[in-house]
């Protein structure tokens, strides 16, 4: 522990976040930089509790306290090692992990925790801009190839691992930008683009091939890809997003969020998109039926764009500011979350179901909905839902925008050509090595787990890649991650 008494000298002091009027009229990064004695200063909060919860907090099992002494000596090189040792990608979990290890800090328990997300983020950008992250080619090649299908967080720290492990990686994906949703659904302001093209250099100079436009299932057979490689790894994300089935839902201004936030994403990357085609939020009045966070990054979007008003409506009740006797630490916290989208403005409601849309010639105009209420227990134990009587309201609007989750991946094309067996969500089904009931086809993040985040996706990679290495050479010294993380 680098300072004893650290946590009680200094309070949490995160990175100060840009003024809202001006953030409002650009797409940059929220968070301005944070001078360096003031990172050290944080580092220097961790108490280097005896059980380090924080590490059962992290899916990837980040040795926290350990990072966070060195970067309070100021020796960001070896804060760097530490950290890499467990992530391939701290420069992104840096930036948009919603941070459970935090939840499950011990500071927490009665004070603010250590800020260890952006402390992570300050380790991994000092060293990129301190030449200290270099590609590292494997010194040997064993000859054998390895499909990767989604460039995904998941689908790159697989593709990175199974690299290093000396095998000749190809990374197959269908849109024109490598990066999954890093690249095409986070919008810029919460993760700049140059922050992933400087990592996607480095695995290209490491020698992992990048090919895209390539919808395998369509463009290319998938027995193609069976017979030219030795494993494939499908890390092809959970793309079907759940859909509002209700009266009016085919007229014009009602679009599926990832719609949206893909096409601003590909108008931030210099395309051209015809006024027809454009979705945009300027000078209208914005419903967004969702309350998590792709509806956050629709919000902040909106806002960008010069939204009049923007509503965010949630199904779901209002969660507490606090958390519940059956919620305790270090358990992730089901209370209220703000991202700072929020801190720009909308209007958030909840216990909101949306039963029609209405619209002038063809384009919508106003969102009929009633109130519900989640107060009793229905037959399965679980909070049931029923309207309100006469609580039902109208709200004027020009743009809906639906972020209301996903379902699980694409069936058609890669995953029925393949004939993998499905889970009863309809996820992918993989054993402990990550491998599907496809001898040699492995898969791992959200097409396997379900719609979740950047850090589990990232762990999950690496969990593949150990599967595959162990596949291919009936042995890997190749590191999973923690199997300790409680969420
Ligand atoms: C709008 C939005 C905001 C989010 N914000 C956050 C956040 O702030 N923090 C966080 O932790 N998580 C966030 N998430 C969740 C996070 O992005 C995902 O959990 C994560 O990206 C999953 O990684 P993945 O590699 O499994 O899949 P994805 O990132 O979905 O990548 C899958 C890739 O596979 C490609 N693909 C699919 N089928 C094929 C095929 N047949 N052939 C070739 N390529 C194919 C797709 O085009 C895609 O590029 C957000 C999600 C969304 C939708
Ligand atoms: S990856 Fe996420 S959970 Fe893990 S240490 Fe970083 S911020 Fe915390």
């Amino acid at each position: 522990m680098g300072k004893p008494d650290g946590f009680m000298d200094s309070g949490r002091k995160p990175p100060e976040r840009r003024p809202v009027a001006d953030r409002k009229t650009d797409y940059l990064e929220v968070y301005r930089s944070w001078p360096e004695d003031h990172s050290r200063e944080q580092g220097g909060r961790c108490m280097d509790c005896s059980v380090p919860f924080c590490h059962m907090g992290c899916p990837l099992g980040n040795v926290i306290p350990e990072f966070n002494h060195q970067v309070y000596l100021g020796d960001w090189a070896k804060a760097l090692e530490i950290l890499l040792s467990t992530n391939n990608f701290p420069e992104f979990t840096g930036r948009i992990c919603p941070a459970p290890c935090e939840a499950s800090c011990v500071l927490s328990i009665n004070s603010d925790p250590v800020t260890i997300e952006y402390i992570e983020k300050e380790i991994a950008d000092r060293g990129f801009e301190l030449g200290l992250i270099k590609p590292q080619p494997p010194k040997y090649r064993t000859g054998k190839k390895v499909a990767v299908v989604g460039s995904g967080p998941s689908g790159l720290a697989a593709a990175q691992q199974l690299n290093r492990a000396g095998h000749c990686v190809t990374v197959f994906e269908r849109d024109e930008f490598i990066g999954g949703l890093l690249a095409l659904g986070i919008p810029d302001f919460k993760l700049e683009k140059h922050v992933l093209r400087r990592r996607l250099d480095q695995m290209a100079d490491e020698g992992i091939i990048f090919q895209t436009n390539t919808n395998v299932g369509v463009d290319l057979a998938t027995t193609e890809l069976l017979k030219e490689f030795d494993a494939v790894c499908v890390t092809c994300g959970s793309t079907e997003a759940r859909d509002l089935e209700v009266p009016g839902r085919e007229l014009d201004g009602i679009h599926l969020a990832m719609e949206y936030l893909t096409q601003q994403n590909r108008v931030l990357a210099g395309q051209i998109v015809s006024p027809e085609d454009r979705i945009t939020a300027e000078g209208k009045r914005v419903v967004i039926l969702g309350g998590g966070d792709t509806g956050a990054d629709c919000l902040g979007t909106a806002h960008r764009q010069g939204a009049e008003v923007v509503y965010q409506l949630e199904l779901l009740p209002e969660p507490p500011d606090q958390r519940d006797t059956n919620n305790p630490w270090p358990e992730w916290p089901t209370t209220m979350r703000s991202s700072p989208a929020h801190e720009e403005g909308g209007v958030r409601d909840y216990n909101v179901l949306t039963k029609s849309f209405t619209g002038i010639d063809g384009i919508v105009n106003e969102l009929h909905a009633v109130r519900v209420d989640w107060s009793t227990v229905g037959d399965n134990g679980r909070p049931a839902m029923n309207e309100v009587p006469d609580s039902g309201f109208e709200l004027k609007i020009d743009l809906v925008l639906l972020a209301m989750g996903f379902l699980h991946p694409r069936h058609s094309g890669l995953v029925e050509e393949l004939g993998i067996e499905l889970d009863p969500r309809g996820n992918i089904k993989v054993d402990q090595d990550k491998m599907t009931s496809v001898p040699g086809v492995f898969a791992a993040g959200d097409a396997a787990r379900g719609q979740s985040l950047v850090v589990w996706a990232i762990a999950e990679g690496r969990d593949l890649a150990q599967g595959v290495d162990r596949y291919l050479m009936g042995r890997t010294s190749l590191p999973s991650s923690s199997q300790a993380a409680t969420h």
